[in-house]
Parts: structure tokens; C-alpha cells; sequence
């Protein structure tokens, strides 16, 4: 599909909006994002429910490249419930430190394999209500869990989600939850799993946090925000990540030669050990949930 150049679009004006408006306007943006990034999907390597909840747990501060170093060898050594139920504290500490706040992390770990054990037969709930009182899940982790290991729709706010879904103007709004609302009165529910990770893929690979590529993103005439980053093509496309960059700045309409060599690299490199407590732009970057 064959888009007008980002860089010669001007900026639209969205002020008188209507809702109505905002809500087809926020599906069209749902609808290129998957046009987009058909390789959107849970970054986090897992093969069961209990998988992901860990391994969701552990993504707080971290990437999820990080996380997916260090979870073969847990998933190796922890495989049900009474397993973390029943973990050597000081082992576990030692599996999870790379991923930062292990104590913390560790704690959340014992806990709930305790919990599943008490509560739930050892098994992770399907329910959100019920994934919310276990120890290290709060409502992102939970709609991580049901939209990915029970295809239950989900929408999982994140830093990225929270910056874009703002960008977007579909919501003018930092609190995690009220956005989360907000978007599913705009986004119809079985889609609401898939845009979490398409968003989130945006967010990691065109719309940066301190300058997205503007001038090379595929969302630019429907954007309010568009302009915040730069909109000529060249500046643009050098800010693009990932190794779909160059079909990124050809969906946008920009030549693909212009996106460097250097940017075709997975866009999650780990974070150094001794900065997991900062909130680096490409990290999962939320405080540790319940911790
Ligand atoms: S990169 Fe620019 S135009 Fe694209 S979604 Fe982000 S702010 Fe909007």
C-alpha cells in the first residue's frame, strides 16, 4: 500500500474533534498500525501461563531481552507452582539478579507460587480480579497474562502505551488505568490484545520517547502530534529501530536507503546492570507492580 510521503504532510488540527470522530479516527490508526507491524507480539518468551506471569513479573525495569536471558534456566529449575513455592531464596536472588530489583523480584516469585498453591490450585487464574490479588501482578501483568496465555482481551498500558495512546490524542491522560478504559471505549475488544503489542512495537521502533521519527512514520497524517519529532525524511529515517526498518520508512513512503545499516538491529539491547533502576527509553520501564 502505497503512502503519500510523511515529511510533505502538514500537520491536521484535531481541536474540534468529536468523539465519534476520535473513535474512527483511533480504529483507521489501529488498522495502519497492523499494516505496520504484522511481526507485533509478546516479546517475552514463555510456553504456559505461569511462564508468562513470571516472566511479566520480571520485566518490570528491565527488557525483555533480559528477561528472556534469564528465564530458560529459571523455567529449567521452577516449573509449577510449589516449585517457586518452595525456591531457596538465595538461588533465586541469584537466577533473577540480572533483571534488577531481584530481592524484590524474588519475594514476588515465593509469593506467588505460595498463593496459586493456596488459592488456586496451583494453577494461574483466568479471571482478572483474581490474577490482581496475587503477589507481583497488578492490572498490566494481569491483562498481559489473560491476552496472551488465554486469549482473553486485553489491554496492557505500558510507558510506551501511555506516551503514544497521549500522542495520538485518543486519551489526555497519565493514569495507567483510566487509560486503559478510555482506550477500550475507542478500540473494539478483540482487538484490544494486538494493539497493546502494535502500540508498544511503535513506541519502541518509530515513536520514541525524546524524538520519534515523525517524517517516517506511517501514522503521521492522522497524529496530532505529528511534528513533535523531526519531518523531513532524512532525520526521520534515521530514528527508525529495529530489523523491519527500512520496510518501516517504505510504508511511511520514505526511501528505504535512507534508514542506516546500524538501525537494522533488535531494538531491545539489554540494559547495563547498574542503570536497571533508571527507566531507559526502550525498557519496559514501570516500577515493579505489588512489589
Ligand atoms: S512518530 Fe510522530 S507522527 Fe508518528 S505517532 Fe509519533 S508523534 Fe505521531
Amino acid at each position: 500500500m502505497t503512502r503519500p510521503r510523511a515529511a510533505t504532510l502538514a500537520p491536521k488540527r484535531f481541536a474540534g474533534e468529536t468523539v465519534l470522530g476520535r473513535k474512527r479516527r483511533a480504529r483507521k490508526m489501529a488498522r495502519v498500525l497492523a499494516e505496520t507491524h504484522p511481526d507485533a507480539h509478546c516479546e517475552l518468551d514463555f510456553t504456559n501461563p505461569l511462564e508468562l506471569a513470571v516472566a511479566t513479573i520480571l520485566s518490570a525495569q528491565t527488557t525483555d531481552v533480559r528477561v528472556n536471558l534469564v528465564t530458560p534456566e529459571l523455567f529449567r529449575k521452577y516449573r509449577t507452582a510449589a516449585d517457586y513455592a518452595g525456591a531457596d531464596r538465595a538461588e533465586m536472588e541469584t537466577l533473577l539478579r540480572p533483571t534488577g530489583f531481584f530481592r524484590s523480584k524474588t519475594n514476588s516469585l515465593i509469593g506467588l507460587g505460595q498463593a496459586l498453591l493456596e488459592h488456586h490450585d496451583g494453577q494461574v487464574p483466568r479471571k482478572l480480579e483474581q490474577l490482581v490479588k496475587l503477589p507481583g501482578i497488578g492490572r498490566k501483568t494481569a491483562n498481559v497474562v489473560l491476552g496472551n496465555a488465554f486469549d482473553v482481551p486485553g489491554i496492557t498500558v505500558d510507558t510506551h502505551f501511555r506516551r503514544l495512546t497521549n500522542r495520538f490524542g485518543w486519551v489526555d491522560e497519565q493514569d495507567e488505568v483510566k487509560i486503559e478504559f478510555l482506550v477500550a471505549e475507542l478500540i473494539e475488544k478483540r482487538d484490544w490484545t494486538m494493539l497493546s503489542h502494535r502500540v508498544i512495537f511503535h513506541g519502541r521502533r518509530v515513536c520514541h520517547a525524546r524524538t520519534p521519527a515523525c517524517g517516517a512514520c506511517t501514522l503521521a497524517a492522522m497524529c496530532p502530534s505529528y511534528g513533535t519529532g523531526p519531518t523531513e525524511a532524512a532525520p526521520a529515517a534515521k530514528l527508525l529501530k529495529g530489523p523491519r526498518a527500512r520496510d518501516l520508512a517504505a510504508a511511511a513512503g520514505v526511501d528505504p536507503d535512507l534508514v542506516p545499516a546500524s538501525a537494522l538491529t533488535p531494538v531491545l539491547s539489554p540494559v547495563p546492570e547498574d542503570v536497571v533502576s533508571s527507566t531507559p527509553e526502550d525498557a519496559v520501564s514501570s516500577a515493579p507492580e505489588g512489589l
